[in-house]
């Protein structure tokens, strides 16, 4: 019997086990496969407290050298099956069981990526899915950005502060996010939208060159001819196509310095769904978490989006242990990271929930803090 498992090595679960194990509890990490999390699909990474600028998958390596120096036990597995309603909890990786009295998931989360063919050579290279992280690297250059949610208008906006000039790549003839997002990427200057279009190649050997877009009429075409069916909602709208593309019969070409996807993420979190409380979108909800979204509904404000469904709420808050932050509804299981966080999604954002959950769980355990 283990007295803590975590699920997850990246940020969050390594910065966990560091402060379990300085704290005699002997963790054991499921790092998964491939271990390490999103660091390790990026290059330079600049804000990371302590490291002017270090590769993610040195950070990583570093990091995991560091909790195992404290004793943490890290095997690179995923673990496949999970058993919540009972404590000791139940957990599986393909070949092994173990129990434990408590667990933290850390699982992550997932960009979203397009798929295209040059677009994995070319991540970390001028292809990313993070503004905060990497607008950084492109000043006075010419970036895109493609999608048309909330995410994608502020992944704009925040490259604005970087770039000479910003080009916004939607699919249809209108966005979906919010009307004051949208006015605030229409009024800036620096950004130039491209209707109804879509990537469909990076260009581009050790960089990014530029891109290759179609008309979304185009690819319906191409779809239908291929007997794919069609994209039945996507817009009619008529396109107000760059300037400064060039075009010849079928695609244009857009000379870009860099991409970013802002088309969504997807948290890890299939193997714990009816076993805990999430919210819509597969995010785990977490008594701080809870909390927060409670707050929001009863000032009722409007600049907040209520992303829990206010009902579904108060059904759920009794499940909560509120004393600790990063419990999530079932007693003993915690949660922390980008598998909970869909606003700030950092390496050090998770790092600090990690951490505040390996208290919640020291403290869950009865267990006398030494001395830190
Ligand atoms: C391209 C890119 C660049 C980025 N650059 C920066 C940056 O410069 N600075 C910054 O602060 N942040 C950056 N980020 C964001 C940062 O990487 C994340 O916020 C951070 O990694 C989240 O940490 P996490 O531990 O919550 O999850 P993750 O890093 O997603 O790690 C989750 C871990 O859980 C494991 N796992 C999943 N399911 C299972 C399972 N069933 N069993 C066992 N293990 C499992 C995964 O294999 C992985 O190891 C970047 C993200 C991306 C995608």
């Amino acid at each position: 019997m283990e007295n803590v498992i975590i699920i997850g090595g990246g940020p969050a679960g390594l910065a966990a086990s560091l402060y379990l194990a300085r704290a005699n509890l002997n963790p054991l990490l499921f790092a998964g496969s491939p271990p390490g999390g999103q660091l390790m699909l990026t290059s330079d990474v600049e804000n990371y407290p302590g490291f002017e600028s270090i590769l993610g998958p040195q950070l990583i390596e570093k990091y995991r050298a560091h909790v195992q120096k404290f004793g943490t036990r890290i095997i690179d597995q995923n673990i496949t099956k999970v058993h919540l309603n009972n404590s000791p909890f139940t957990l599986s990786t393909v070949d092994k069981s173990y129990s434990a009295k408590a667990i933290i998931i850390t699982t992550g989360a997932k960009a979203l990526w397009l798929n295209l063919p040059n677009e994995q050579r070319l991540r970390g290279k001028g292809v990313s899915a993070c503004a905060t992280c990497d607008a950084f690297f492109f000043k006075d250059k010419i970036v895109a950005v493609v999608g048309g949610g909330d995410t994608a208008m502020e992944e704009t906006l925040t490259l604005t502060k970087f770039a000479s000039k910003v080009y916004l790549i939607h699919r249809r003839g209108q966005f979906r996010a919010s009307k004051i997002m949208q006015e605030r990427v229409f009024k800036n200057p620096k950004v130039e939208i491209i209707w109804n279009s879509m990537v469909v190649d990076v260009l581009g050997e050790d960089k990014v060159e530029g891109l290759k877009l179609k008309k979304v009429k185009d690819v319906i075409l191409n779809h239908a001819k291929r007997g794919e069916g069609s994209l039945a909602n996507a817009s009619s709208n008529e396109s107000r196509d760059s300037s400064s593309s060039t075009q010849n019969d079928k695609e244009n070409i857009l000379i870009v310095d860099g991409l970013f996807l802002a088309i969504g993420h997807k948290p890890d979190t299939d193997i714990f769904m009816r076993q805990v409380e999430f919210d819509s979108k597969g995010y785990i909800i977490t008594s701080a978490r809870l909390s927060l979204e409670l707050a929001k509904f009863k000032i009722q404000s409007s600049k907040f989006k209520v992303t829990v469904e206010n009902s579904k709420l108060e059904e759920i808050k009794n499940k909560f242990n509120l004393n600790f932050h990063s419990s999530t509804s079932v007693e003993g299981v915690f949660a922390a990271g980008d598998c909970v966080d869909y606003i700030y999604r950092q390496a050090g954002t998770a790092v600090g929930m990690g951490i505040e959950a390996a208290l919640d769980v020291e403290k869950w355990l009865g267990v006398e803090t030494p001395n830190y």
